[in-house]
């Protein structure tokens, strides 16, 4: 149904309110101040927050702002309660905060209820647009657009922070045999194995997507040359063993790898330079006779 937290100073408000939502199916988390709303937010994740305008310390109007101004929080909707009756300032300035909704005190069960679930299905529905716009379609691994977004991201926290970013491409060998011999069906059913084994292949942190076609990509947040390495080797032998006899009997595929890495001693390299690199070596697994691994030199010439 929906998890709701009820932010109010008012106890009998609190309680009042968790009733009302309980008995409709909701589940509901407590708190009595703004201070305490955002320690909650922290933690756990919500549906809706129902959130009282008046309240002494922070009020209303500064916890929307800070809910608002977080990545992790803002897309939460936010339904003010306030028992200034009518005060159109009032709902205006919430609304211009980023709240979705507006109640006045005293508020009605049915009208609460009502609300909280035009706010759940609105929320469902805006992760679900959020989730297929990140998200291959074919595989369930991250898109292209997310990976493109992710290395900008990652490559800004490397070079703050002083550490390495490795990035590795992954093609997959003479697939175009396998699509002619097998036909396309059969060739995205191999695709999603890949898949599969790639969204295990990984450490936590790691970031794993289709960057297109049979070519996939994955952000090794510090993790220099040598352990981007090890991490491709170990896929390789992943991909070559794998076990596509559910497809087609004695079906086997391989990958070629490429790995660019950006180091803090280079703090100018930028995405379009790790994309390119790791091409490069793409390319040079390539010719070095496919399912093998090459990093990009940077031994200047
Ligand atoms: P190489 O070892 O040089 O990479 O050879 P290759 O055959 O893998 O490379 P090429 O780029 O010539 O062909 C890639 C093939 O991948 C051709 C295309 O039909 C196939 N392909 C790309 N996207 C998809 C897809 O979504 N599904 C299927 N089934 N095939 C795809
Ligand atoms: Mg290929
Ligand atoms: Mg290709």
């Amino acid at each position: 149904m929906g998890r709701v937290l009820i932010v109010d100073d008012n106890e009998d408000n609190l309680m009042l309110f968790q009733e009302y939502l309980e008995d409709n199916g909701f589940e509901t988390a407590l708190a009595s101040s703004g201070q305490q709303a955002l320690s909650y937010l922290e933690e756990h994740d919500v549906d809706v927050i129902v959130l009282d305008v008046q309240m002494p310390g922070m009020d209303g109007f500064e916890v929307c702002r800070k809910v608002k101004a977080q990545e992790n929080t803002r897309d939460i909707p936010v339904i003010f309660v306030t028992a200034k009756f009518q005060d159109v300032d009032h709902v205006a300035t919430g609304l211009y905060l980023g709240a979705n909704d507006y109640l006045y005190k005293p508020v009605a069960e049915k009208e609460l209820v009502a609300r909280v679930s035009v706010m759940v299905r609105l929320k469902a529905a805006e992760d679900e647009v959020k989730r297929i716009s990140v998200t291959d379609d074919l595989t369930g691994l991250f898109n292209r657009r997310f990976l493109r977004k992710r290395l900008d991201e990652e490559l800004s926290r490397a070079r703050r922070a002083g550490f390495p970013l490795s990035l590795l491409m992954m093609d997959l060998d003479r697939f175009k045999i396998i699509n002619d011999a097998l036909g396309h069906p059969a060739g995205d059913e191999v695709l999603k194995a890949i898949a599969g084994v790639l969204q295990s292949g990984f450490r936590q942190g790691d970031v794993v997507g289709r960057w297109g076609g049979e070519e996939f990509m994955a952000l090794l947040p510090n993790s220099d040359a040598a352990g981007a390495q090890i991490s491709a080797e170990r896929l390789r032998k992943a991909v070559e063993e794998l076990d596509l006899s559910a497809i087609a009997p004695n079906l086997q595929v391989t990958a070629s790898f490429g790995i660019a890495v950006f180091q803090s001693s280079n703090p100018e390299t930028d995405a379009s330079d790790l994309i390119s690199w790791a091409d490069g070596a793409l390319y040079a697994a390539k010719e070095a006779g496919r399912n093998t691994v090459r990093a990009h030199s940077y031994i200047k010439p």
